[in-house]
Formats: structure tokens, C-alpha cells, sequence
């Protein structure tokens, strides 16, 4: 007698709604939520998830679980997976992992809730999402503290956050922030997204390489500064628009 269970037909899920973010492309996204506090998103729901009445008593909860399909990361999936977390090389089970690449592209985000705007529609105003631009959202959740938060859980290879680097902006990047409105916030966006090390894990010590993460509407060009002795910082070179790149 066969006794393995037999796994459910494939079944269909609804987003239930969309998110619009700073983040336009994957490229430069922390790794994790609450790692960029001034990451600004909205989650808009859509119909017919769009009735207020479903959210109704949410702004009690200061955060939320949403569940999410990695829909840029391709559908095919490996049983072993390389965490960049441990350089790129190393590999662990899929299951072991955070991996975007993964059986039914399913992810899940703690995020903060600010506010919900039920003026035309409903729309969830978020701080500290990890997610890109367009991501479909299938659930949320309210955080409950008292049954989720585990610091004294063993964390495998992600026990702490990752360490974070020095930025610094040029003079030049500096003007172009100070004639945005926004500046401030993306100033701060700018230093807490680059403090994450966003250059790709194999591409550490090439110091001569102008890297580039969009964020919001505007194209950050960076590069690493290697001191003699001491750690890599990175440099605000340009902060380009998005659209003329000028
Ligand atoms: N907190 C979630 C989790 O644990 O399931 C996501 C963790 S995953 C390592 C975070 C990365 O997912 C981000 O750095 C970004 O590059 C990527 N990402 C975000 N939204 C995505 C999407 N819609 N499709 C594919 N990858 C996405």
C-alpha cells in the first residue's frame, strides 16, 4: 500500500492584489523586509478584493503577513539553491532557503502598515517591503507577536542581518536630491538600499565598476571605494532620472 500522500491537483489562486514600490527593478531590493525602512509601497487591491469591508478592523495591526508570487523569477525550480548570504557558492535544500526560485514561487514578507486609503478602492500604504513593482500579492495577514516572534529560534546561516557598508553621496548627487521635493526620503532610501551591498555577490573587488540600482524614478550610479586597510564603502557618483537618463 502506498502510503505517500498524494499531493492535490494543482490548484488556482487570485492575486488579490498588486504592488506598486520604489523598487522598478529586482536589482538592489534588500533581502528581506525592514531592512530599508524608507522603502515606500502600496498594496492596491483589485476586484473584486477591492471592498473596504474586507479590510476592516486591519488598521489594528501595525504589520502584515503578505503572501506573494515571485512572478520575475522563472517558474522552473532546483532541489539546491546557492543563498548569497554565504557568497554565492555554497549551496543549501530550496526548502532550507529564502530563494526566489522555488516550487510555486511563493513568498512571504512582514511588512509595516502606515495607513489604508479607502477613498477610491483600497490602498494599503506600506514601509519596508522587499518586493518589486507589479508584484502580485495573493494574501495578507495580521503579524500576532505573541505567536510569531521567536527570538530564541536557532537561524541557520541568516542568524543576524546582513552587515551593512558606509555610503557616501558626491556633491553632484547631493544637488540633484536637494531640488526634489522627495529628497529627503530618497536620500534615505539611497544610504539604507546601498548599506545592503546590493553589487552581485561574484562581483565583489572590482573597484573600478560604476554600478547602477533604479530607485523611484531616478538611475543611482555607485561605485566601491577600497580603502588601503579598512572596509569597502560605496560612493553616490550620479543620480541620474530614470527616463532621460540625462
Ligand atoms: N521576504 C520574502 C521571503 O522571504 O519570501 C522575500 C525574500 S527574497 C530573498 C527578497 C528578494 O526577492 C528581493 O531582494 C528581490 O530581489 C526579489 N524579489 C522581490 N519581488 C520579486 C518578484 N515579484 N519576483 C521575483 N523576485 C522578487
Amino acid at each position: 500500500m502506498n502510503d505517500r500522500p498524494t499531493p492535490p491537483d494543482a490548484f488556482q489562486l487570485t492575486p488579490i492584489g498588486i504592488i506598486e514600490s520604489d523598487f522598478p527593478d529586482k536589482f538592489g531590493i534588500p533581502r528581506q523586509p525592514g531592512l530599508a525602512t524608507a522603502a515606500r509601497a502600496s498594496l492596491v487591491l483589485v476586484p473584486p478584493f477591492d471592498d473596504p469591508l474586507a479590510v476592516r478592523g486591519l488598521t489594528a495591526f501595525s504589520h502584515l503577513w503578505l503572501t506573494f508570487v515571485f512572478h520575475q523569477s522563472p517558474e522552473r525550480w532546483a532541489p539546491l539553491v546557492r543563498p548569497p548570504r554565504l557568497g554565492g557558492n555554497a549551496k543549501v535544500g530550496v526548502f532550507a532557503s529564502r530563494s526566489t526560485h522555488r516550487p510555486n514561487r511563493l513568498g512571504l514578507s512582514l511588512v509595516e502598515l502606515v495607513e489604508i486609503d479607502a477613498s477610491h478602492g483600497v490602498r494599503l500604504r506600506l514601509r519596508g517591503a522587499d518586493l518589486v513593482d507589479g508584484t502580485p500579492v495573493l494574501d495578507i495577514k495580521p503579524y500576532l507577536p505573541w505567536a510569531e516572534s521567536r527570538p530564541e529560534a536557532r537561524a541557520g546561516f541568516a542568524p543576524e542581518a546582513p552587515p551593512t557598508l558606509a555610503v557616501s553621496l558626491s556633491s553632484e548627487a547631493e544637488a540633484v536630491l536637494a531640488r526634489r521635493p522627495d529628497g529627503d526620503s530618497l536620500r534615505e532610501l539611497i544610504l539604507q538600499v546601498l548599506a545592503q551591498d546590493p553589487r552581485p555577490a561574484y562581483r565583489h573587488g572590482a573597484e573600478t565598476r560604476i554600478y547602477g540600482v533604479r530607485l523611484r524614478d531616478v538611475d543611482v550610479r555607485f561605485r566601491a571605494l577600497q580603502e588601503q586597510t579598512g572596509p569597502t564603502t560605496l560612493r553616490v557618483v550620479e543620480v541620474l532620472s530614470s527616463e532621460g537618463r540625462t
